[in-house]
């Protein structure tokens, strides 16, 4: 190169001095004492000088203070060892207009070349004579504030670890830790020393002791080293109760993973409050089944309610593949008796036992529901033989059930309705169900019945009957019989019985009919009244000739609830000037399990006044001969069913026997019931009974009749003297 420069090849030269002017580096050439021959562009941009300025500067001077002596020992390097080539140095350079800035400096030995030092002029010079070595600088203050930058990003790097919640740990690819903050510290409660060991081993062991299941840990662990690349987050319980989300990932710089990044999350407040709001939830759950369950369940029986039922039979109603839909309604019989005489609990028992006894009749039914009171409904779809099952329900129920001590037999009616060709709704198959069962109920109960259109015919006149009952006293077509009540120890009529009679435009009504219609709609207080009021002033003639004799009219327990009922009688009674102990109040033994209290006020108020009561009908009802000494009745009337169990007279009934005599030794007089035989009379005659009434003696007969019915009774008295 030397040669080629000799030669003087100008072209060369002049490119070369462009290319001293272009270098982005400042150059000086000094002396070997450090005095500046010549300096290129960058370097006057640098220090702020013209370049000519620099021309016999002491280079010092370029340099702030501080630093000239290591700037000089730099140069005095370069003279000594030439080949050294010695590092550059971090000094501060200073400006002509006196301002520090920094700025690295290296330098060279400058071999004696005769290159070009006049790179703007374009012509080619010689080296400045003297020229020993040049010195290259270079402005770092771009790099300072890089590394400021640089700082500043660790320490809010730091910082932000620092300040997490979650604790952090780094491990390099050599399983070297890498790094970790102070929360991972305490998280996993491991003391600072156990994180300077050359591995993890003693860290993650001391780990492994706190988790409560170690072995699928591992197992994940595992799964992860496996795959540097693998990002991963489960959850790890720990021994303490205490729940972690781990997260991991790997470090990378660039595109190159040097680790992997270990975090970890105490989530243990979250995942108890996450507890909590569960529990709770499943706690509404099981309320909400409850509800549901009340909403849709009697609670009293278990099955179905109405609401089921009517849903089911709708849907059925409306599905068109189902060939037979049957509603089988069932009412239990007398089950108010149940209820009054044995108590509720009873009555809830017999119910029970009902629902129990229906659904073991019928698995295959759609619904088995309560409907309300006594009254179940069963709905069958596509069952062959629906009448078969009504049958088997009544069967099934009447088997024998011990309630709270007595056996009982339920009993109870049942209509049967069915889809027939022609399409109906759910209210009106219901409907016809209904009419089914009360006409199974006026058949005798016990039974079931399927609807025939017919019984239609039957409800129209029942309803028609209803209407017609509310018009009959004002009608005047309530009437009263007379029925003799004879004693055959005086051989003579010692009491009438009162009978009601409806005569519904030239039809009698029997009582049977009417009485119980009139009681459940509240009629019974007005027909009683006028049956009352009729009778005595008819009889009033005939019971004042003797005050031994009686007149006996039937009270129904609707009519004892009434507060007036004791002052209407008595007034009553005065009006048509009838002595109050010549009443006679004939109650069954129904009205006294009535919790009211009233009930038993009004018979005491009567009985003070003078007037009698007879327990009618004895011993068709629930209670107990036992029972008969708490009550406030005078008489007994036993019930014609055990009279008519007398056929021979020679047959020993000790049922009989044992009543009356019971009832004597209560202090209370007999009367039978339901005489139709001189053998009967004699029975009960034989077995010292006080009273007999009944069709031997006399049919009842209307007001205009007693002297007949008088008349055959005491023929028929005088028939039995003579036997
Ligand atoms: P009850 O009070 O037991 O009346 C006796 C019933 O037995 C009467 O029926 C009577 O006709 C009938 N009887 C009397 N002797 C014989 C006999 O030898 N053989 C047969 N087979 N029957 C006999 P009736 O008149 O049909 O009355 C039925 C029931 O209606 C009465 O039974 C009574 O419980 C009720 N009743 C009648 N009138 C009234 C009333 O004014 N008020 C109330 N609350 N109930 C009444
Ligand atoms: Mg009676
Ligand atoms: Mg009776």
């Amino acid at each position: 190169m030397t040669g080629f420069l000799e030669h003087g090849n100008n072209v060369a030269l002049q490119s070369f001095g462009v290319v001293l002017d272009a270098s982005p580096d400042a150059l000086l050439a000094l002396t070997a004492d450090g005095t500046v021959l010549a300096a290129n562009a960058a370097a006057a941009r640098l220090f702020g000088l013209q370049r000519d300025a620099f021309t016999g500067l002491d280079h010092r001077l370029l340099i702030a203070e501080g630093f000239r002596e290591e700037v000089g020992q730099l140069l005095q390097e370069v003279l000594r060892q030439p080949e050294a080539s010695p590092p550059p140095r971090e000094v501060q350079g200073l400006r002509r207009d006196g301002t520090e800035f920094p700025l690295e400096v290296a330098a060279a030995l400058l071999p004696r070349t005769g290159v070009a030092w006049a790179p703007d002029s374009h012509t080619a010079q010689a080296d400045p004579p003297g020229a020993r070595l040049v010195l290259s600088a270079r402005g770092t203050a771009h790099r300072k504030a890089a590394d400021a930058n640089l700082r500043e990003a660790m320490s809010l790097l730091t910082a932000t670890l620092e300040s997490t919640a979650d604790g952090i740990l780094v491990i390099g690819t050599d399983g070297r830790v890498a790094g970790f903050n102070e929360q991972f510290l305490s998280m996993w409660r491991l003391p600072p020393d156990v994180m300077e060991a050359d591995s993890e081993e003693p860290a993650l062991r001391l780990v492994m002791e706190q988790v409560a299941d170690p072995e699928s840990f591992t197992a994940r662990l595992g799964e992860v080293q496996g795959d540097p690349a693998a990002e991963s987050h489960d959850v790890v319980e720990l021994n303490d109760g205490r729940t972690f989300e781990r997260y991991s990932r790997p470090q990378r710089v660039g595109t190159r993973i040097v680790g992997r990044v270990w975090s970890f999350r105490d989530v243990t407040p979250r995942r108890r409050a996450q507890e909590q709001a569960h529990r709770a939830m499943m706690d509404l759950a099981v309320q909400a089944e409850k509800l549901r369950a009340m909403a849709f369940q009697d609670p009293l029986t278990g099955l179905a309610n109405r609401a089921v039922f009517n849903d089911a039979l709708s849907e059925a109603l409306q599905e068109p593949r189902l060939k037979t839909v049957d509603v089988l309604l069932l009412d239990l019989d007398d089950f108010k008796e149940v209820n009054d005489i044995l108590g509720h609990q009873a009555g809830d028992d017999m119910l029970i036992e009902v629902a129990r006894r229906l659904r073991g009749c019928v698995p295959t039914a759609d619904v088995v529901a309560r409907l309300g009171g006594d009254e179940f409904v069963v709905l069958l779809t596509a069952c062959p033989d629906a009448d078969a099952i009504a049958a088997c329900i009544v069967r099934c129920l009447h088997v024998p059930v011990t309630i709270n001590g007595t056996v009982q037999r339920p009993s109870l009616s049942l209509g049967v309705a069915s889809l027939g060709q022609d399409s109906m709704g759910p209210s009106e198959l219901l409907r016809h169900a209904d009419i089914a069962m009360y006409a199974a109920k006026a058949a005798g109960k016990n039974r079931f019945l399927r609807f025939h259109p017919d019984m239609m015919q039957a409800l129209v006149q029942r309803t028609h009957m209803e209407s017609g009952l509310q018009l009959a006293v004002s009608r005047n077509e309530i009437a009263v019989d007379f029925q003799p009540i004879v004693s055959h120890r005086m051989g003579q009529v010692v009491q009438f019985e009162a009978l009601a009679r409806w005569d519904r435009g030239g039809e009698r009504v029997p009582p049977s009919i009417f009485i119980p219609l009139a009681e459940r709609t509240g009629l019974i207080g007005e027909i009683g009244t006028e049956v009352m009021a009729v009778g005595m002033v008819q009889l009033a003639g005939w019971l004042n000739e003797d005050p031994s004799r009686s007149l006996a009219v039937n009270v129904s327990g609707v009519q004892l609830q009434e507060p007036e009922f004791a002052g209407t009688v008595l007034r009553l009674a005065e009006a048509s000037g009838v002595a109050p102990y010549q009443l006679v109040l004939e109650v069954t033994e129904s009205v006294f399990f009535d919790d009211d209290c009233s009930l038993i006020q009004q018979l005491s108020t009567l009985r003070d006044a003078g007037a009698r009561v007879a327990l009618d009908d004895f011993g068709t009802g629930y209670s107990s001969l036992g029972r008969l000494q708490d009550l406030p009745v005078d008489t007994v009337k036993i019930d014609r069913t055990f009279v008519s169990m007398v056929r021979t007279g020679n047959e020993r009934l000790p049922i009989l026997s044992s009543m009356i005599n019971m009832a004597h030794s209560l202090g209370l007089t007999v009367t039978a019931e339901g005489i139709e035989t001189a053998a009967q009379a004699d029975y009960l005659a034989a077995l010292e009974c006080d009273s007999l009434q009944g069709y031997l003696f006399s049919l009842p007969e209307p007001g205009e009749r007693l002297g007949h019915a008088l008349h055959h009774a005491e023929e028929a008295l005088n028939a039995l003297k003579g036997r």
